[in-house]
């Protein structure tokens, strides 16, 4: 399918501008690991990349959330990992691309939508501290990157799913830029979340994301870090970009 149509004219423009970087980018294909704190613009700037290097992106946040879905609707407690762990056989992921978007799909369902709301957003940072959560997912991520030519963004991609990616980016923002953002983004959705209620659940997950004790959010010595607070979503393409064609020399 052509989706030449669906891609904003700017990120055109900037293919055209790097078209021998990026055959280098297909020829050497490599790893991009983006980790970083919620909600600081990770998911759009893999996005973005891969669809500008014709890599694959995988948000290894939506398969947690995905997880934390079925839990909550099977109603497993989430505070006992033996039944956690139990109820994972019977959970598949997979992704599709519907009109040039990725979509999650949870045992043949399209959750999309399900798992962005709060509801998941408020239990997922808890199911993710699981070690068996964590064993099942990673294990699923480390197969999809046997094919390199991925971009794959999450909270520990460089430091334990792919410690010898060929390129780690870390990502951070001010928490109110970061609050704003996904305000906006959720009041777009049509969500009627308080600013305020948005703010405390990424810090609530930053907390938890970063003091747990398998693979806490951090980052990787060999990781570089964008701060994205002040930089728009075109410059922040331009930066990683310049740092995956200098990933592959
Ligand atoms: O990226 P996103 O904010 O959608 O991730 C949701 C949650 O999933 C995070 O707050 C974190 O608890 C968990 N997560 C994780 N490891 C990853 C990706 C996400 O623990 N690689």
């Amino acid at each position: 399918m052509n989706i030449n149509h669906l891609i904003p004219s700017g990120i055109r423009k900037v293919i055209e501008s790097y078209t021998t970087e990026i055959k280098k980018l297909k020829e050497r294909p490599i790893i991009i690991a983006i980790d970083g704190h919620s909600s600081c613009g990770k998911s759009t700037l893999s996005k973005d990349l891969a669809q500008i290097i014709g890599y694959r992106h995988i948000d290894t946040g939506a398969m947690y959330r995905a997880v934390t879905l079925y839990l909550l609707r099977q109603e497993i407690p989430l505070s006992d990992p033996t039944q956690v762990a139990g109820a994972l056989n019977d959970i598949r992921i997979d992704f599709q691309r519907i009109n040039g978007a990725n979509h999650t799909f949870l045992n043949d369902e399209d959750v999309e939508k399900h798992i962005r709301g709060l509801e998941v957003s408020s239990h997922v940072s808890e199911v993710a501290a699981i070690s068996a959560v964590r064993r099942f997912l990673v294990e699923q991520q480390r197969v999809i990157g046997q094919q390199k030519s991925i971009v794959m963004d999450g909270r520990d991609i460089g430091s334990v799913v792919f410690p010898e990616a060929e390129l780690k980016i870390f990502m951070t923002a001010d928490v109110d830029v970061r609050t704003q953002r996904r305000y906006e983004e959720m009041i777009a959705k049509g969500s009627k979340e308080s600013y305020d209620t948005i703010k405390a659940n990424l810090l609530h997950r930053d907390h938890i994301d970063s003091t747990r004790s398998d693979s806490p959010l951090l980052q990787a010595d060999d990781a570089i870090v964008i701060d994205s607070s002040t930089l728009s979503r075109q410059d922040q393409l331009n930066k990683a970009i310049e740092l995956a064609v200098k990933a592959v020399g």
